[in-house]
């Protein structure tokens, strides 16, 4: 496996758990999982994400993007009960609520919900109880056209859900190898026909299977092999604020509240998170930042007027010209697992099954 983001050690833990024989590589693999560097320089998807799982408010209901988020929505569940640890504790954080940004919206809320109530979707009005008064001392941003509650979506914690994984695959005896991949070998009779995977550490390491889980990285590491799948960046920045209310005025507020596509997570006793953007390239813009933060002229004066004692940001690996996620087997024993742009937390274990299968239908599965 290379890369050990939420999607490479989420897969890598899924494999060990089938009985591979498991080796991740990743240079971040010695490092602690944090956000410190965060002010100066973009930081892996998974670190910078704000794991927001977003899977039955979905649009659409059919094709492939609906069956891995449906899949992943069901495996949420089993992975957070199995990852859970006193050490490393781990948690799925709902309901999550989307507020109708027009009457168009409202209306195809209003749908979802009666086609999906047993998946927890329930709409509601603006007249209704479920929203929120402006006597409210942190009253929710409001467009005034109601919205959609899921009960089960919500979201869960990128840095524990990193730490719990990191903790597990040290259980199920996965080899950690904390080093760059410079270059994939095809299998050859010197290899033992095994791949060969130089490092940066001027070492090589041999295997059956490549699973390649580098978000933007990954074209870098096929083209060579002559295979192209390029990725753009696309940076998303998140503002963390500091609210001045009593803690119980949040009690009302769900998990994760989604107003103009902007999500406002609640933590701590007085903090928020508020993101992300969505921007072409590798430099965050302040103007981005300060347009989220507005709401679109929506923001409630608590939230214009709460201090930013914080802020990150990530790129996203956008598929040029393919949907996301590209998830293919390239040739035996090469497998793509990558830009999974703006949903690779909410679909880390869905990717992991998918990888899974197509190693369960190979015949060239070597035991460990
Ligand atoms: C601000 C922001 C908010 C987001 N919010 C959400 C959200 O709410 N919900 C959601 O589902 N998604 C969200 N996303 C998207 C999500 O973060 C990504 O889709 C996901 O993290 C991708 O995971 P990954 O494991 O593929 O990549 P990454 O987490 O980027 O990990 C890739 C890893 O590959 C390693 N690597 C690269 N090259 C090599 C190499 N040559 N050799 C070895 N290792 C290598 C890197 O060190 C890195 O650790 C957000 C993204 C951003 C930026």
């Amino acid at each position: 496996m290379i890369g050990a983001g939420a999607v490479g050690a989420g897969t890598a833990w899924h494999l060990a758990r089938q009985g591979h024989n498991v080796t991740l590589i990743d240079p971040s693999l010695d490092a602690p999982i944090q956000r410190s560097i965060s002010r100066i320089q973009a930081i892996n998807g998974t670190t910078a994400s704000l794991g927001v799982l977003m899977g039955n408010v979905f649009r659409r209901s059919s094709g492939r993007a609906w069956r891995l988020r449906q899949r992943s929505m069901e495996l949420w569940p089993q992975w957070v009960e199995r990852l859970n640890h006193p050490d490393t504790p781990l948690q799925l954080d709902t309901p999550l609520i989307q507020l109708a940004s027009s009457p168009l919206e409202s209306e195809r809320m209003q749908s979802l919900a009666k086609q999906r109530s047993e998946l927890g979707l329930e709409s509601f009005s603006a007249e209704s109880t479920a929203f929120q008064q402006t006597s409210d001392p942190l009253p929710w941003p409001n467009p005034g056209h109601g919205g959609l509650l899921s009960q089960n979506d919500g979201r869960i914690d990128p840095l524990a859900l990193q730490r719990a994984l990191r903790r597990s695959l040290k259980t199920q005896q996965v080899c950690l190898i904390p080093a760059r991949v410079t270059q994939l070998h095809r299998p050859n009779p010197g290899d033992g026909d095994r791949w060969r995977l130089e490092l940066d550490t001027g070492h090589n390491t041999h295997c059956h299977f490549v699973v390649i889980c580098t978000a933007l990285a990954s074209a870098l590491l096929l083209q060579p092999l002559g295979h192209e799948f390029p990725m753009e960046a696309v940076l998303g920045q998140v503002l963390d604020l500091q609210v001045t209310a009593p803690a119980q005025s949040w009690d009302h507020w769900p998990a994760v509240l989604v107003c103009n596509g902007v999500n406002l997570i609640r933590h701590g006793s007085d903090r928020l998170w508020l993101g992300a953007t969505l921007e072409p390239g590798e430099e965050p813009s302040a103007e981005e930042a300060s347009i989220m933060r507005r709401l679109d002229g929506l923001a409630p004066n608590w939230l214009q007027q709460a201090e930013v004692v914080d802020q990150w940001h990530g790129l996203r690996a956008r598929p040029s010209g393919r949907p996301a996620p590209l998830l293919e087997v390239l040739e035996p024993g090469l497998i793509l697992a990558s830009g999974h742009y703006r949903n690779g937390v909410l679909l880390t274990p869905a990717t992991a099954d998918w990888v899974g299968q197509q190693m369960m239908n190979t015949t060239k599965i070597q035991a460990p």
